[in-house]
């Protein structure tokens, strides 16, 4: 079966695509088309993710998917939630929306978060929504060199290490991408089986 990863996040795609199970040859939309990437005008994750996923599905009528992540401050309200790519500004890059966050909670104790992914689904002419959390704090600094974002300074409930210091594998297990692509898989999985 195929199904393309509307995604132009490189390090996004080959996280997902380690986890995708046998009998599914997931696709990369960078290697489809040199269209920019959608705008992401939505005010919400789900909003975002279905915008995506339907300039993609409207465009082809392929069998795909989209993401969109937003890392959710308790301290901050929320805050950066669905504008965490562009915290710092419009062309913010991971380091500047780092800075930008530990700025933002310096001096408060406070420092649950949560990171939250909807993915939005288009198969064979119906939408799905999948949804996965994954709770932990912000430390004090960034540690580790691996993954992307805030990772350096994200630590997932239960671990005594940041998500940049941890493996694709390992960080796909308990992330909230990782926890959306598994109902998203045992979703294709049961299809699969239908057929
Ligand atoms: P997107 O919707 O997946 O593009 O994510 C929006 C922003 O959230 C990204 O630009 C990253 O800054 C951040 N982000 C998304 N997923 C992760 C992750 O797994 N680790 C760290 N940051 C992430």
């Amino acid at each position: 079966m195929n199904l393309i990863f509307a995604t132009h996040n490189r390090n996004k795609f080959e996280e997902v695509k380690s986890q995708m199970p046998p009998g599914i040859a997931l696709g990369y939309l960078g290697d489809l088309t040199h269209e920019p990437p959608v705008a992401e005008t939505a005010e919400t994750l789900k909003g975002n993710a279905e915008l995506k996923m339907m300039a993609l599905a409207k465009g082809t009528g392929l069998n795909c998917f989209a993401d969109d992540t937003g890392l959710e401050v308790a301290a901050l309200d929320g805050a950066p939630g669905v504008y965490s790519a562009r915290y710092a500004g419009p062309e913010a890059k991971d380091f500047d929306n780092v800075q930008k966050l530990l700025k933002a909670l310096e001096g408060n104790s406070n420092r649950q978060a949560r990171f939250r992914t909807v993915i939005a689904l288009y198969w064979e002419g119906s939408i799905h929504f999948f949804e996965g959390v994954c709770r932990g704090t912000i430390l004090e600094a960034p540690i580790g060199h691996g993954g992307f974002g805030y990772d350096p300074v994200f630590m997932p409930e239960g671990y005594e290490v940041s998500f940049a210091q941890m493996s694709l594998q390992q960080k796909a297990q308990i992330s909230h991408r990782g926890l959306a692509m598994k109902q998203l898989i045992n979703w294709l999985t049961n299809r699969a089986k239908e057929r």
